[in-house]
């Protein structure tokens, strides 16, 4: 009697083990999983907020000439006509 008892206590034992190393192994592989969607995540959110900023820097040091009407980079040379805004 003693015996099957013990035997049925060991197989639980190995039953509730299995199941918490099973809930332990689970839970390490889900916390991997979102972390890992996260970078993802932040990578191409990042991604495209440079992308994003280039853009805005671009349009930014684009500057119209008032006189020859073409945009030009910032700090670029005068188109050569007089009253052009940009130093010769
Ligand atoms: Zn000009």
């Amino acid at each position: 009697m003693f015996g099957i008892s013990f035997s049925k206590v060991l197989l639980l034992v190995a039953v509730v083990a299995a199941i918490w190393f099973g809930f332990r192994w689970f839970q390490r592989w889900e916390k991997e999983r979102r972390e890992r969607s996260e970078r993802e995540e932040e990578g191409s959110r990042l991604g495209r907020d440079a992308s994003a900023r280039s853009d805005d820097r671009q349009t930014e040091v684009m500057t119209a000439c008032r006189i020859c009407g073409t945009y030009v980079a910032q700090g670029a040379r005068s188109c050569g006509r007089p009253r052009c805004p940009f130093p010769g």
